[in-house]
């Protein structure tokens, strides 16, 4: 369930017409609900409610680094997943606690293994035997100690697209789940780590729960041979992944029926269970509002020409994701087109022979479902600037994010005296 709904003809997120944020902050915008947000992140902690201990929960903020966004997700009991010293810094200024905060990633540089330990993090996320053992001489040289989980490639595949399918042997991610004893038992005797468990993410956008039930199958069976082996495991880390709908009528799991799976999956584990979510959380609480620059006669369909674009929200381009796409102000008619946005590549295609809303030029419509790895994977590409972004609280709204004009970028640019 989300606050985006049709009253009075006119699409509102929560009690805000969408009109009224076109008219005064402009578009292509994007424009999350608050109530939203929140019942997300408690649905999500309700369905976890079954497992032995509380779970630590660690937001991803890669799926929405709005500040706005990381100070509500706190509010709500979250910490943070983070994966780059630009994302370990904004959790920070989001206030949230270093203890929780997580850093995965796979390519972490020294200076953000510095930075991490300088915050004091929670526990890192080590990715390979090299940096462990980087992380290991830092921490030994700075007197401290980095709480780690090394994260295991299951090799599972999550049955979701190429492009976010971190699980499968070939990927660069984890180390392959074979290798953890020998990696356990060189790594847990170096001074300045405290290896204390093991961390899985297998894809993400996930609809099914088979292959993640799979992924921590291999993970309790690796557990109880690490604890064989002497080495006292008190984290396990089981990332994020679960899908959102993105269709009308579309079913993906309930985080109930995750949960249920997650407490089958681990019981007798006895250890403190971490979480990474971020689209389930994160990707019906946004939607990206546009407006029709023009109505274009086609060979077959007619282009909707919006003045958003790839640049603004990649995933169609990227993955060939589907957003739905909905008028602000539906009259009942229907057309059959193709949205497009006004970039200079055959790839700016949100949609072709999609029927929707009939739309005329200058009429506002949505693209639904883009409160996840949207705003975040905005670039400038053809000088477009990047887009704002709104927050709706109940009758009220708030600017989160201010739109970089184009020559706010630019001014960046410098020419160099030798072309003067
Ligand atoms: C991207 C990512 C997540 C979040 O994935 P979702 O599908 O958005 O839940 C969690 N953990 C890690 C390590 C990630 O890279």
């Amino acid at each position: 369930m989300d606050h985006f709904h049709i009253r009075d003809g006119q699409m509102h997120v929560e009690d805000v017409p969408l009109s009224r944020l076109a008219a005064e902050v402009g578009t292509p915008l994007y424009v999350y609900s608050r109530a939203t947000f929140e019942r997300h992140a408690r649905v999500f902690r309700e369905g976890l409610a079954g497992l032995d201990r509380p779970p630590q929960l660690a937001f991803a903020v890669k799926a929405n680094p709005n500040l706005a966004v990381l100070g509500l997700l706190r509010r709500e009991g979250y910490g943070a997943d983070v994966v780059s010293g630009g994302e370990l810094a904004r959790a920070l200024k989001a206030g949230m606690p270093a203890p929780d905060i997580v850093f995965s990633g796979v390519g972490k540089t020294t200076s953000e293994l510095q930075q991490g330990l300088d915050a004091g993090i929670g526990q890192f996320n080590i990715e390979s035997g090299e940096e462990g053992r980087e992380l290991a001489a830092i921490a030994a040289a700075r007197g401290q100690v980095a709480h780690c989980a090394l994260r295991v490639n299951p090799d599972v595949d999550a049955g979701t697209h190429d492009k976010i399918s971190t699980g499968r042997a070939d990927t660069k991610f984890g180390v392959p789940i074979g290798h953890a004893p020998q990696l356990f038992a060189e790594l847990s005797r170096l001074p300045g780590l405290d290896l204390r468990g093991l961390a899985v993410h297998i894809g993400s956008q996930l609809s099914e729960l088979d292959p993640l039930e799979a992924a921590f199958a291999k993970l309790g069976d690796m557990l109880a041979k690490l604890r064989g082996a002497g080495h006292a495991i008190t984290h396990m880390d089981l990332g994020g992944g679960l899908g959102v709908p993105y269709r009308r009528g579309e079913t993906l799991p309930e985080p109930a029926q995750y949960g249920a799976m997650v407490a089958r999956a681990t019981r007798g584990w006895d250890v403190q269970l971490m979480f990474e979510p971020g689209r389930v959380i994160a990707g019906n609480a946004g939607v990206l509002l546009t407006r029709v620059i023009r109505v274009k006669r086609g060979l077959h369909n007619p282009f909707v020409i919006v003045d958003a674009a790839m640049n603004d929200l990649a995933r169609p381009a990227l993955y060939g994701a589907w957003h739905d796409f909905d008028a602000v102000s539906p009259t009942g008619e229907r057309m059959l087109a193709n949205i497009v946005g006004p970039i200079c590549e055959t790839g700016d295609t949100f949609a072709t022979d999609r029927e929707i809303d009939a739309l005329g030029q200058d009429d506002l419509a949505v693209f639904r479902t883009a409160g996840a790895y949207g705003a975040t994977m905005a670039s400038s590409y053809n000088s477009r600037g990047f887009v704002a972004e709104v927050m709706v609280d109940g009758a009220d709204y708030a600017v989160v994010a201010e739109r970089i004009a184009p020559d706010a970028i630019a001014d960046a640019e410098r020419v160099p005296d030798f072309l003067r």
